[in-house]
């Protein structure tokens, strides 16, 4: 029923907002010197500040309040030189303390902006606020226990809240990768949703269109990843705008993503507001932000991803897609960076190191895999005609192996090209005397059968013979 669908999105419209919890990448706790990593046995990295013993005094990470305000600076918010946290008191099995430690009157950041691009084009979404604050602990439901891993209590946390200015899920997946891609590229956070290092809470309504009114919204809760973010949207959308058409009233209510039947399903009503019975949290002092502090901050950040980006582009003649592959990190752009300005041969380069480089990474440094001189000696050898793009491609892993120097390797494995007439003579005989068929449809007019015979030259000569060249000797043979 489109045509249906489609008279309902022309008279009303979705609010979309979202809150987007993302872990600071400190390796420590926020208020103790505990270790912070995913994966780390659970109830391993714990103290009596996180664990929330009595007489136990937190004190904040600096470091924490660095990545922060480099998340605000990147995103362009006003940073508040003067800022305090406040207590949010409540009981649940992964607050040990019986509070968060969190900031509600005078967060670290306000405004700001991530700035987003879908196919209606570019748009910036507005920010109202980032805070920081600590992580609970984790509760693992395992039939009918729960077990609670205190590791990630007191995980350092900001937390970016969004106007709710999103009317598509198309926009509202586009503002988390934007968001993911600026904050990974500052080092701010992994923002790995499948680890839970960046988690986001949707809150959607739906309006008549024109109506001043947001309309009554759902949150959904903890949503891990950007498609299911876009798919509850979606069923959202759906379950709004039938209520309404129906004449019924949306309710407020908690809702959270079934990722097993795509459906989004109530958790709870919402309340009316929670009275959290906040107050300024007495044991930690203001943060108060020096200029000298502040310009040291951001003197240490990267300029953003995707100036970045233009720059290989503008310098080396990237491909804008290749371009922002390698602007994922800073450590990959600085990586390119330093091979391309070794080699003349850009292209080649380039198409070596995405084809096989890239995804051999995954957590890896690429430093380690291969140093950035080595990929720049295999570009030569293969831009100067001297080793074919097959061969380059061995080389790249036969080089990461064994730290060898490439051109080495290519003399010792008899890689380099067979350009020479005389040596390639043996081969086009050979592959002559075994193709009398192709030979002869060649000579009948058929000239693509050559291309046969031409392979029988690569293949018996390890892919080293010059294509050019004994495809020009080839031709000639079938002439005469
Ligand atoms: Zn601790």
């Amino acid at each position: 029923m489109p045509s249906v669908m489609q008279s309902l999105s022309d008279r009303y419209e979705a609010v979309i907002g979202l809150e987007v919890h993302v872990e600071l990448k400190t390796g420590r706790k926020i208020f103790c010197s505990c270790r912070a990593h995913f994966g780390d046995t659970p109830n391993s990295c714990v103290c009596p500040v996180c664990l929330g013993m009595p007489g136990a005094l937190p004190v904040l990470s600096d470091e924490a309040v660095a990545l922060a305000v480099k998340a605000g600076l990147a995103l362009g918010c006003r940073i508040n030189r003067r800022s305090w946290f406040d207590r949010k008191n409540y009981y649940y099995p992964d607050l040990p303390k019986g509070y968060q430690i969190t900031q509600l009157e005078r967060p670290i950041c306000e405004g700001g902006a991530v700035p987003i691009e879908t196919s209606a084009g570019k748009r910036s979404i507005p920010l109202i606020r980032i805070h920081m604050e600590e992580d609970a602990a984790k509760l693992i439901h395992r039939g009918n226990e729960t077990l609670v891993d205190y590791n990630r209590a007191g995980v350092p946390l900001i937390e970016i809240v969004s106007e709710p200015a999103m009317r598509t899920p198309e926009e509202a997946k586009a503002y988390l990768n934007a968001l993911r891609r600026i904050l990974s590229y500052m080092g701010v956070s992994d923002c790995r949703m499948n680890e839970g290092s960046l988690r986001c809470d949707v809150n959607i309504s739906v309006r008549r269109r024109g109506d001043p009114d947001l309309g009554i919204k759902c949150e959904i809760k903890n949503v891990n990843s950007v498609n299911y973010v876009g798919r509850a949207l979606e069923e959202e959308i759906v379950r709004q705008t039938a209520l309404l058409e129906a004449g019924e009233e949306v309710r407020p209510e908690t809702r959270r993503f079934n990722e097993d039947t795509g459906k989004t399903e109530k958790m709870r009503d919402k309340e009316g507001a929670v009275d959290y019975r906040y107050f300024t949290e007495p044991n930690l002092p203001p943060i108060v932000l020096t200029d000298a502090w502040m310009d040291a901050v951001a003197r240490s950040m990267p300029p953003m991803p995707d100036e970045a980006a233009a720059a290989l582009v503008r310098d080396f003649g990237v491909k804008p897609e290749n371009a922002a592959l390698l602007t994922a990190s800073v450590r990959l752009t600085d990586y390119y960076t330093r091979c391309a300005r070794a080699t003349p041969y850009h292209a080649v380069c380039e198409s070596l190191f995405i084809g096989e480089i890239l995804d051999r990474l995954d957590r890896d440094d690429p430093q380690e895999y291969l140093p950035p001189h080595a990929l720049a000696a295999i570009s030569a050898l293969m831009g100067e005609g001297k080793i074919v793009s097959g061969q380059a491609k061995r080389l790249v892993h036969l080089a990461a192996e064994s730290g060898e120097d490439p051109t080495a390797i290519a003399a010792r494995e008899s890689m380099l090209k067979i350009s020479d007439e005389d040596a390639l003579l043996p081969y086009i005989d050979a592959a002559l005397a075994a193709s009398e068929k192709a030979a002869a449809d060649y000579r009948r007019g058929k000239v693509t059968a050559i291309r046969q015979i031409l392979g029988t030259v690569m293949r018996e000569s390890g892919g080293r013979a010059d294509p050019i060249v004994a495809g020009r000797m080839l031709e000639e043979r079938l002439k005469n």
